[in-house]
């Protein structure tokens, strides 16, 4: 057994990301293992960019409401509990109601690169209010 201290929190980048978020590592990919793991506080209206994980990812959702989605599709409203699978290379995004506070889990594979996310443009607001 071994206690990790906390590395200190992270802005989420705005190269990734629309608004502030902070991201803290539970796990990265190594030796042991190419599962990464982060748990990510987003404030109300913040959302990652579309993106999409070449191993898929699953999102467990431990505060506030929030919204994902994936490509041609509408807006859906996630909250506390609620577990999201995407699949491999699956273009979504995903973030906080523009009135609460959201935070998940994210657990996903790094690829032979070490890669766990490939990143693409930024959520306009106009998607983001496609409900
Ligand atoms: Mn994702």
């Amino acid at each position: 057994m071994k206690i990790i201290k906390p590395l200190p929190s992270g802005l989420g980048p705005a190269d990734c990301f629309t608004g502030v978020v902070i991201v803290d590592a539970v796990r990265n990919p190594d030796e042991n293992s190419d599962t990464g793991c982060a748990h990510v506080r987003f404030t109300p209206g913040a959302r990652t960019a579309w993106h999409k994980h070449p191993k898929g990812q699953t999102l467990y959702v431990t505060d506030g409401v929030g919204y994902v989605c994936q490509r041609e599709d509408a807006v859906k409203e996630i909250r506390a509990g609620d577990v999201i699978v995407t699949e491999a290379n699956e273009e979504h995004w995903h973030g906080a109601h523009p009135k609460h506070f959201m935070a998940h889990l994210a657990i996903h594979g790094a690829d032979e690169d070490g890669n766990t996310a490939v990143w693409l443009e930024h959520v306009s607001d106009e998607e983001y209010n496609n409900l």
